[in-house]
């Protein structure tokens, strides 16, 4: 028989971990089930030979007074620092706003990893459907495990988590429903380039170009974490959209092209590339709120809670992601397992 959880969290991003840490915190029994190979998500960082690049997220930004609360501390605790107060776009004036952006010492992903603390969590486990049982929920995953829970807490963008309960049959009030099938999302294909030595990028080491083929260049060994020259590249969503079903050697050689005259040096090289494909890179608007909770009953009328979070609430960015957690996990604390 599968081992029962007050709340079963599918996704350890930043919101699956910050609604777990809620729900933990609050004396709940919590289970989180990732597919990734490790936590994290879209706050992702890769190892190519001795180097480290950031390939989801690049830094955040802070406007909700208790995720700065959260930053403030990460800060003392030297986790993250402060990276710049604007980028260049490439022209001549460089954009200083005055608005910090904050990266993470040792790549985005440490932060997750930081979060994931004490949690309760497998990664390698990717759940193929959710269905209501007359307790409550049950899951199961593509190797046939079964796991069960009072509540669930889906994560993954939007699309993949209504995928899972539409393969459990589970029917969600017609508004909700609605508004979830609303949700839509702008792919990014990025580039991790090795380059044979220093790029010509402007400080501090990064380039966001809003309106070009080539959305945002950073090279990781400026940014700190990495000991060799690595560029993240990230392409525009019309661009990855344009480039998407293209091999990966090909989708390298048509960004080397657009890439060349922004390096601004002739001995620049690429030495070895990899390419990730990100469909659901963000979602392209916010919904209302910060996250979605609801009732789902099952054939004899009784009900067990569902809570949808992730960065669809809250803003599309890693803020919206914590701040949707934390505070989904907090409201789906009161209704379960007292
Ligand atoms: C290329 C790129 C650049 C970005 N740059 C920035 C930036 O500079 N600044 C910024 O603020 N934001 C940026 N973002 C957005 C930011 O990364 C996201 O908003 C945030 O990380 C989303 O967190 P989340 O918890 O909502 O979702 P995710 O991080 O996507 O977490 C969902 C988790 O669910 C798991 N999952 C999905 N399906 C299943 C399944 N069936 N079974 C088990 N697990 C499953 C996934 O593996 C994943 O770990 C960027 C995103 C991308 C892709």
């Amino acid at each position: 028989m599968a081992l029962h959880h007050n709340v079963l969290v599918i996704g350890a991003g930043l919101s699956g971990l910050m609604a777990a840490r809620m729900l933990q915190d609050a004396g709940r029994t919590v289970r989180l089930l990732d597919k990734g190979r490790s936590v994290g998500g879209r706050m992702a960082t890769r190892r190519v030979g001795d180097g480290k690049a950031d390939t989801g997220a690049q830094f955040f930004t802070v406007r909700d007074a208790e995720f700065d609360a959260y930053v403030k501390g990460w800060i003392a605790q030297g986790i993250v620092f402060e990276w710049s107060r604007g980028w260049s776009d490439g022209s001549l004036n460089p954009a200083r706003d005055g608005h910090p952006r904050y990266a993470v010492r040792d790549g985005m992903n440490a932060l997750a990893k930081h979060l994931s603390n004490g949690l309760d969590f497998a990664v390698n486990v990717e759940l193929q459907s959710v269905r209501r049982t007359v307790t409550g929920w049950q899951l199961t995953d593509t190797e046939g495990e079964v796991y069960a829970s009072d509540a669930v807490v889906l994560t993954a963008p939007v699309p993949q988590s209504l995928k899972l309960i539409d393969n459990g049959g589970v029917v969600l009030p017609k508004e909700a429903r609605a508004t979830l099938d609303s949700v839509q999302y702008e792919p990014c294909l990025v580039i991790i380039a090795e380059v044979n030595g220093a790029t010509g990028l402007p400080a501090p080491g990064a380039m966001q170009r809003h309106n070009s083929n080539l959305y945002w260049i950073a090279d990781n060994e400026r940014k700190g974490i990495s000991k060799t020259h690595l560029l993240t590249i990230q392409c525009s969503g019309p661009f990855s959209r344009a480039l998407w079903d293209l091999h990966d050697e090909e989708v390298v050689r048509k960004v080397r092209i657009d890439l060349m005259p922004i390096m601004g040096t002739d001995a620049f090289e690429i030495t070895a590339a990899q390419v990730k494909r990100w469909r659901y890179s963000r979602p392209v608007s916010d919904l209302p709120g910060d996250y979605l909770l609801v009732d789902v009953a099952d054939a004899a009328g009784s009900t067990a809670p569902l809570l949808f979070v992730g960065d669809a609430w809250c803003g599309a960015r890693v803020e919206g992601a914590f701040v949707s957690g934390l505070r989904g996990g907090r409201a789906l604390a009161e209704k379960v397992g007292k």
